[in-house]
């Protein structure tokens, strides 16, 4: 691209970013309009649940910070943390970074929430399927490159902190392939069950970090973590109860360390149950309808349906 042409798409972007800036005050100018009105003497009553001045306030005013929820995710853009939630403004204190690691600093804004935001009431670490900071970590697992310059160097401090999570998921998958076909060697290793893998380790393994981490706070709150699946939109968590393979629906509890292998386990299990689906629906396909499928047959314990 020329460099004319990238300004270009550049100035348009900002443009349509400070135009939804206008627009957004404008919708709040609008709300408050309707409370102006005699008849609505201003009762908040009188707007919608999704109104952004019950969220937010007035014009001119400023609102204390409070929300229930502290939401450690993906910086993915297909992962719509509010949304998928179905909360609002000043409802979740939002932490985001690729392949939600809970770095250093990641720890320090949860220290934060937990210590200065009385109403929150739990941490939740969330994956998703087809994350490409866990590809990355599991590519450069199966061949590991040289770091070369700074960026890469940056990239790769990302990746280091995701690569416990493979060599869990990893170790778990050739113990399964060593039984059944007797012949292990880590080039065998099946690329799309590991990234499916690790990305339940990683979200796991990180939930279990931050739990770890607030246990030193001068304040406890439940720590879960689940799995997006951008496909079926729900979220996911292996069964640690019963151990049969099986992904339930919705947050689970953030296991311990020791509970990290059986997650992996989980997880493979569930991958072989899954063999003729293709795991491919855990990596770089988020749109494959098999997820779908899947899902339907763990929920209602049936035969998947064909799609
Ligand atoms: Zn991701």
């Amino acid at each position: 691209m020329k460099t004319s042409q990238r300004t270009s798409a550049c100035q348009c972007i900002k443009e349509v970013l400070n135009h939804g800036n206008m627009e957004f005050v404008e919708a709040i100018r609008r709300e408050q309009q309707i409370l102006e009105t005699p008849k609505n003497k201003s009762d908040k009553n009188r707007l919608p649940d999704t109104s952004f001045i019950k969220q937010l306030g007035r014009l001119g005013e400023t609102l204390q910070q409070a929300p229930k929820t502290v939401v450690l995710a993906c910086s993915d853009a297909r992962v719509p943390v509010l949304d998928l939630f179905q909360q609002r403004a000043n409802e979740v204190f939002e932490i985001r970074l690729e392949g939600n690691v809970a770095s250093t600093e990641c720890l320090g804004s949860i220290s934060y929430a937990v210590e200065h935001l009385p109403t929150i009431e739990g941490i939740v670490v969330l994956g998703h399927t087809g994350c490409g900071a866990i590809t990355a970590a599991v590519d450069h697992y199966l061949s590991p490159k040289p770091e070369a310059t700074t960026v890469e160097g940056s990239i790769m401090s990302l990746i280091k902190t995701i690569i416990p999570s493979v060599d869990i998921a990893a170790s778990v998958l050739a113990m399964n392939s060593q039984s059944e076909q007797d012949a292990v060697l880590r080039e065998a290793l099946d690329r799309r069950k590991l990234i499916g893998t690790a990305i339940f380790v990683n979200a796991a393994a990180m939930a279990w970090k931050v739990q770890a981490f607030i246990r030193g706070l001068r304040r406890n709150v439940p720590v879960w973590y689940g799995v997006y699946d951008l496909a079926s939109c729900r979220i996911l968590h292996a069964d640690l109860d019963r151990r049969d393979g099986s992904l339930l629906f919705g947050l689970g509890d953030a296991p311990h360390v020791t509970e990290l292998n059986e997650v992996a386990q989980i997880l493979v299990k569930y991958l072989q149950k899954m063999n003729n689906f293709d795991a491919a629906k855990f990596s770089t396909n988020g749109h494959n309808r098999q997820t779908q499928a899947a899902w339907e047959m763990l929920s209602t314990g049936g035969a998947p349906s064909a799609t």
